[in-house]
């Protein structure tokens, strides 16, 4: 057993507006038990319209939940309409900000140098990057999974701090598997993440990367979320559409049980 915090993250992309959050939130709540809080994190991300609603709920029942936003804005304020800086995220209680997931890659062209860009800027402002790396099928099938993956690692981590490991998370979220059904089996999944903890150990240092928290996302479900866990290197899952069901995301948290 490492002395990592596991961090499990629901990531709730376009789904529910404000008032569907609060109950989503407030049912998870209720399926959760005081043992599933213990010694894990546990983070919803909620579309920016229901943050404040979710702030709200989890201050005044006192959840030991963190709020994570999907993204987020590199600069601080300026003419950039539509959009969202840290420090608005901050104010709202705002823990962890998810980087470079693939969707964000794939369907708004984000690139590694953006992404490490958002990164450091959220840390800037003392909140925690997921930042999110994983190769699409084809890569994997020509052999190129690793090598993908510790390109998209070392570009978008670019200038990010690992001085306290706790404020950096790692997401591989191998594409072929998100929102598919299909998932890495968790000797595969294991297998990256042990190399992306080799590659962090170069980028930073080998008790840095020891440290640093890496989850593993891709269609994870309550069925499969126990033997996921189970691998050595595998800190957390981050957790697409299972987390839009208080039920499923409710076993998943409390898949220690
Ligand atoms: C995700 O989008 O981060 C994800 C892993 O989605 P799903 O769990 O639905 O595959």
């Amino acid at each position: 057993m490492s002395d990592r915090t596991p961090i499990i993250a629901g990531n709730w992309k376009m789904h529910r507006d404000h008032l569907e959050a609060i109950q989503l939130v407030q049912k998870l709540a209720y399926h959760l038990q005081e043992e599933d809080y213990e010694g894990q994190e546990i983070v919803v991300c909620p579309p920016f319209v229901a943050l404040r609603s979710i702030q709200t709920l989890i201050q005044s029942d006192k959840l030991p939940i963190s709020l994570g936003a999907q993204n987020c804005h590199p600069e601080d304020e300026g003419a950039f309409t539509g959009e969202i800086s840290v420090p608005m995220l901050a104010r709202l209680d705002v823990r962890y900000v998810i980087c470079g997931p693939s969707e964000r890659r794939a369907l708004f062209a984000e690139t590694d140098e953006l992404i490490a860009t958002k990164a450091r800027a959220v840390q800037k402002h003392d909140l925690r990057p997921i930042v999110c790396v994983g190769e699409v099928k084809e890569e994997r099938e020509a052999g190129k999974a690793l090598d993908v993956v510790v390109d998209q690692l070392r570009g978008s981590l670019q200038g990010v701090s690992a001085d306290d490991p706790d404020a950096l998370v790692i997401a591989y979220e191998p594409v072929w598997a998100i929102g598919t059904g299909l998932t890495a089996t968790p000797e595969d999944a294991q297998e990256m993440c042990a190399a992306i903890r080799t590659e962090l150990a170069g980028i930073y240092d080998a008790s840095t990367a020891e440290a640093i928290r890496i989850q593993y996302g891709g269609s994870v479900k309550p069925g499969n979320v126990r033997q996921l866990m189970g691998q050595p290197d595998i800190d957390g899952a981050l957790v697409g559409g299972a987390s839009l069901s208080s039920e499923d995301f409710a076993l998943i948290v409390g898949h220690r049980r």
